[in-house]
């Protein structure tokens, strides 16, 4: 198999012998949430051979979830990154399941449910309780104080930040981030299960969104404001970007990607994390989240989705 397996590039860290020896092993990993990254994150994982916990708390989601690995294994099959072999020894080692007592042989549970704080807290208070005293704890989350959600465990040590990009499948970053309390073997276990995955890893500090929605939201809320500014319509905001400055995509067609509700909550957490007015949200993000205009996922954001090819909603 050759999942995009080039060497990932571990992250230099002050470890000592001693600490590596008491780096926790990973072969078991829950999920929670089974929406677009966390069926991404299932996919990689049971690719790289670890057996998978899939959680959500809607059975559609877990159902669509595991249709959707199916399909974009089957694209990494006609792209003859791997074969029908891996597809079906992959598959079977993916569990769905809706309740934490499934997770109870778990030696790591990432978090990849929607990108709400409140959400995130009652799921960490309601799964540590079934967890082994050394199961790790990663969220996925996109801008939140890892810090924060660490507190709300009952393991802030044994708890970081794992940033994987969208698809997953394809993205080869994961960014970490360690809270003020994360430990020196739980930051080393999870250097270590990023490479195992395949992906390359870059070290972010704790600070609202981290490196890349730092970088990436503004720019995608800056052209929103754009359109809202009417300096250009979606279409022309798109293929100046993509031709302009040699970007693969849009940002608006990254928007769309990326879900329009996760955009504006990212910018929320900057706004209010730095207090900065250049942060603000712009009106029509607003807008289009109200609604119910969320990108790819409900078919319609800047772009339509029901057309072919998708058509400009402005
Ligand atoms: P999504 O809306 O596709 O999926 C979220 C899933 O979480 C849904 O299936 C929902 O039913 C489930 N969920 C909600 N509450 C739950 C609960 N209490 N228990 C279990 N499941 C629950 O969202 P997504 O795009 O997959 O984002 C998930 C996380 O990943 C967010 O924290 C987001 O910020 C982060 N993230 C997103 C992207 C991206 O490009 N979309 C990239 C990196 C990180």
């Amino acid at each position: 198999m050759n999942l995009e397996r080039e060497p990932a590039v571990v992250a230099a860290h002050a470890g000592t012998a001693n600490m590596a020896n008491e780096m926790p092993e990973i072969a078991t990993v829950g999920v929670v949430g089974a929406g677009q990254m966390g069926n991404g994150i299932a996919h990689v994982a049971a690719l790289a051979g670890l057996e998978v916990t899939m959680l959500d708390v809607k059975t559609e989601a877990l159902e669509k979830a595991m249709a959707t690995i199916g399909h974009n294994m089957d694209r990494q099959i006609a792209r003859k990154i791997i074969t029908e072999a891996d597809k079906k020894a992959a598959l079977a080692r993916i569990h769905t399941a809706t309740g934490y007592d499934a997770f109870r042989e778990c030696d790591l549970v990432i978090e990849a449910a929607t990108e709400k704080e409140e959400i995130k807290r009652s799921i960490f208070k309601g799964v540590t309780p079934h967890l082994k005293p050394t199961c790790l704890i990663a969220s996925n989350t996109s801008s939140i104080s890892i810090t924060r959600l660490a507190a709300a465990t009952d393991r802030p040590e044994k708890f970081i930040g794992m940033h994987f990009m969208n698809p997953v499948p394809v993205m080869k970053l994961v960014e970490v981030i360690r809270g003020i309390a994360t430990d020196e073997p739980t930051f080393q276990a999870i250097q270590v299960l990023a490479a195992r995955l395949g992906k390359t890893t870059a070290v972010a500090e704790d600070f609202p969104a981290f490196i890349v929605n730092r970088i990436l939201v503004p720019m995608i809320n800056e052209a929103v404001y754009a359109i809202y500014e009417g300096v250009g319509s979606v279409a022309a905001i798109d293929t100046a970007m993509r031709l302009g400055a040699n970007h693969p995509m849009g940002p608006l067609e990254l928007a769309d990607l990326v879900g329009l509700d996760t955009c504006l909550s990212v910018m929320q957490v900057l706004h209010e994390g730095l207090a900065d007015s250049k942060y603000r949200p712009c009106p029509l993000l607003v807008k289009y989240v109200e609604a119910g205009w969320l990108g790819r996922k409900t078919g319609r954001g800047f772009y339509d989705y029901f057309q072919t090819p998708p058509r400009p909603t402005r």
